[in-house]
Parts: structure tokens; sequence; C-alpha cells
């Protein structure tokens, strides 16, 4: 039987005092992972060698305690310490396989130092250090207290850690990692289908079936829009821009619940009624650099992508990424003929081998086809012997290198 790893989030409720002692814990776990950050870069300024994790741990945590700049660090839990480290030593290590091409998709920059004013604060507890769900539905923390949590559903089995996270908005809320066994299933389907992730619809399936975002979430983006504008022609550091950057923070939280709510709808049915689901794997934030940058991000592809690919593990689906290094838009469906290039603009067109297409939909055949391929179902290419596919895994040059470890929105799964 598969384990998954599923999270589980809540708002929580800290009093003020609480509020201050997680301001502390914030504090105390972005010095520990700025000081080792600085501390492996002059390393490498210095030509010297790579600084092992326990090392690092050692120097930055251990022994920073004893002297009297860093000894506060002892007033925050331990573990919190250690997993700031260990969030550094993560991404150290997605930018090295990044480096070395042992880790696909988009290219993955060093990490950087955290800031007070980063839009997220976040700290992490694991089991070790004794977090505990109270009989009275309060989640006790090591050195914060007892805080009230909003529980809008129960926990399928004993989490294995939790992270307290603090969003621009001001809201507080514990993510909860669960170990939960493979058991729920749904019953198998036959249909297979191929998700091309457009910019006029949010989604367009190889079925034919277009999905556009809804209208309530257009019109929140405008209203958003407009709040921004607001705060760009307030006075730096004035108290009218402080109210208004906290508006703008409530809207943007708003937003992406509302929009994480309707993709989890969408994402269900679309692993409900498809045994095997594939998606190109774009580089998002390369796109949103582009002038297409407001509605790449809008339609958040990355975590609707994200969604199906934990749902299907979950319910036993088959999900894969298609890697996007072969001309989906432009190759015929029908007969594998790459034709010319097409602007934006063009939303239908016609093969010389006598097929018409709609451009989304003919994309979406192609990444179904791709997926099958890669998946060593060889059902698509005996349909359409002319299409050969890159290989996964293809040594070719990505064109969105330049892409930052942004993320597109900072919205977790569940
Ligand atoms: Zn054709």
């Amino acid at each position: 039987m598969t384990v998954v790893q599923l999270r589980y989030q809540f708002r929580v409720y800290p009093t003020p005092r609480q509020q201050i002692e997680l301001a502390r814990a914030f504090g105390c776990a972005r010095v520990v992972f700025n000081d080792g950050l600085r501390l492996r870069r002059q390393a490498r300024e210095a030509g010297e060698k790579y600084i092992s994790d326990g090392e690092l741990s050692r120097q930055i945590i251990t022994e920073a305690k004893l002297t009297p700049q860093r000894a506060w660090l002892g007033e925050v839990s331990a573990v919190v310490l250690q997993q700031a480290l260990a969030d550094l030593n993560t991404a150290y290590r997605n930018f090295f396989a990044s480096v070395t091409g042992n880790r696909k998709g988009r290219k993955i920059a060093p990490p950087r130092l955290r800031s007070r004013k980063d839009n997220r604060q976040a700290i992490r507890f694991t089991r070790n250090s004794r977090f505990k769900v109270l009989d009275n539905g309060r989640l006790r923390l090591p050195k914060i207290g007892d805080l009230a949590v909003r529980w809008s559903r129960t926990l399928p089995s004993d989490p294995s850690s939790v992270a307290i996270i603090k969003d621009a908005a001001g809201r507080y809320f514990a993510s909860f990692v669960v170990q939960a066994s493979q058991d729920e299933t749904l019953p198998p389907v036959d249909s297979e289908i191929g998700i091309d992730l457009g910019l006029t619809h949010f989604a367009v399936m190889s079925d034919g079936t277009k999905i556009t975002a809804p209208k309530f979430l257009r019109r929140a983006a405008r209203k958003l829009k407009r709040l921004q504008q607001d705060l760009s022609r307030k006075q730096r550091g004035s108290q009218n821009r402080k109210k208004a950057v906290v508006k703008v923070a409530r809207a943007h939280a708003r937003v992406a619940d509302t929009r994480r709510d309707w993709q989890h709808k969408l994402s269900t049915a679309i692993i409900r009624e498809n045994q095997a689901i594939y998606v190109e794997d774009l580089c998002v934030v390369g796109l949103g650099r582009t002038r297409l940058a407001t509605s790449v991000h809008d339609a958040c592809w990355a975590s609707f992508t994200a969604m199906l690919e934990y749902k299907a593990a979950r319910y036993r689906r088959t999900f894969g990424r298609v890697d996007r290094f072969f001309p989906s838009t432009r190759m015929c469906s029908q007969c594998g003929r790459i034709n010319e290039k097409m602007a934006l603009n063009v939303r239908a067109w016609d093969c010389p081998c006598g097929a018409a297409h709609d451009r989304d939909v003919n994309a979406a055949l192609n990444v179904l086809a791709a997926g099958q391929a890669d998946n060593g179902n060889d059902r698509g290419a005996q349909v359409r012997p002319g299409l050969v596919p890159a290989p996964r895994g293809e040594a070719v040059t990505h064109p969105d290198a330049a892409c930052s470890t942004r993320s597109v929105e900072g919205i977790s799964a569940l």
C-alpha cells in the first residue's frame, strides 16, 4: 500500500501574547536561515568547501546560542531553528540538482535571504518537538502555548509535522502534514484526458471541453487591481499607505481563497471522470515575466496542476506532466506534421492533411498523446503514427532558463 502525504490547513487564532511569541519564533527562524546562508556564501567566496548540514547546525545554532549576539535563540523551540536550517539545506539541494540537470522543470535560483517584510512568515514543528492537538481542540506548541484552531474537518491520523504560517493579510494558519495510506479509491473509468492550459481559457481539454475562469474571480481580480492602484498613489511611510497595504493584502487573500475553492472543485471533477490526466509542464514563471503576466498569474496553473497531481496519487489515477519541448500548438494531432508558427490570435487552423483544428483542443490532444507515450502506453502512437514527442528528460536547453524560484502564488494545495 502506498503512503501519501496530505496537507491539512486550518485557520488559527493566537492571542496577542501568543502573537508576540510567534513573531519571536518567526524572527529567530529567519535569523538562523540567513546566518546559515551567509556562512555558506562566505565559504564559497573564500574558495572553501561547502559547509555540511551538521557543521552548519553546530555553528549557527549550538555555538551561536553561547554568544551574547545570538543568546536569544534559546528563547524559542530548538526544533523551529533546526527546521529553518532544514529549509535552507533543501533549497540548496534543489538548486544543485537544478544546476546539474538532475532536477527537471524550471531552473531553480540559489536560496536568497529572508526578510521581515516577506509576505509569508512560517515556522515548522516536527513530531519530536512535542506539539500536540489537545482534547479540547487546541494546538499546543512548545514555548508558544495553546492555540485556538478552527477545525473545518478532522485529521485522518496523527500529523507528522505542523507549520504555523502568517500571511500578508495578518492571518495565521496551521498546516498539518499527515501520512495517509492510500485507501480511498474511485471506480476505474476508461477515459484519459490531455489538458492545455491556455490564455484565452483557463484550460482546454482534449475532449473539447473549454473552461473559463469564473466571472466572480475576474471581478475580484479587477477590484484587486484598483486597490493596488490606490496603494501606489499613497505617500511612502504614511499612515494611509499602511492601511492601503492591509486592504490589498486582504483582497489578495480573498481572491486566493476563492480561486482555491474553485480549483478544488474543478480538479476533483477531472480526477473523478478520468483514469489518466496529462498536462503540459509549463514554465509559468517564465511566461509571467512577459506582457501576459496578469492573466497568467491570475490563472494560477501551478497550484492547479499540483492539486491534480496529489489527487491523482490519492485516488490512484495516472497523472503526467508532458515536457513542453515539442510544439504542441502547431503540430497536427491527426498527421503529426509540424506547421508554421502561429500568432496568438489565430484560434483555428487547417492542416494540409485536411484536418481542421481548434488551436487549443489540438494542443490538448497532443498533450494527451505525448502523455500516453511517456507513460509507456502506445495507444496514442498507434492512432497517430506520425507523432513522435520528445522523450522526457531529453537534453534540451529550456528557453526559460532565466526563471527564478519565485512561485506564481504561494498557495498551498489543500
Ligand atoms: Zn495534419
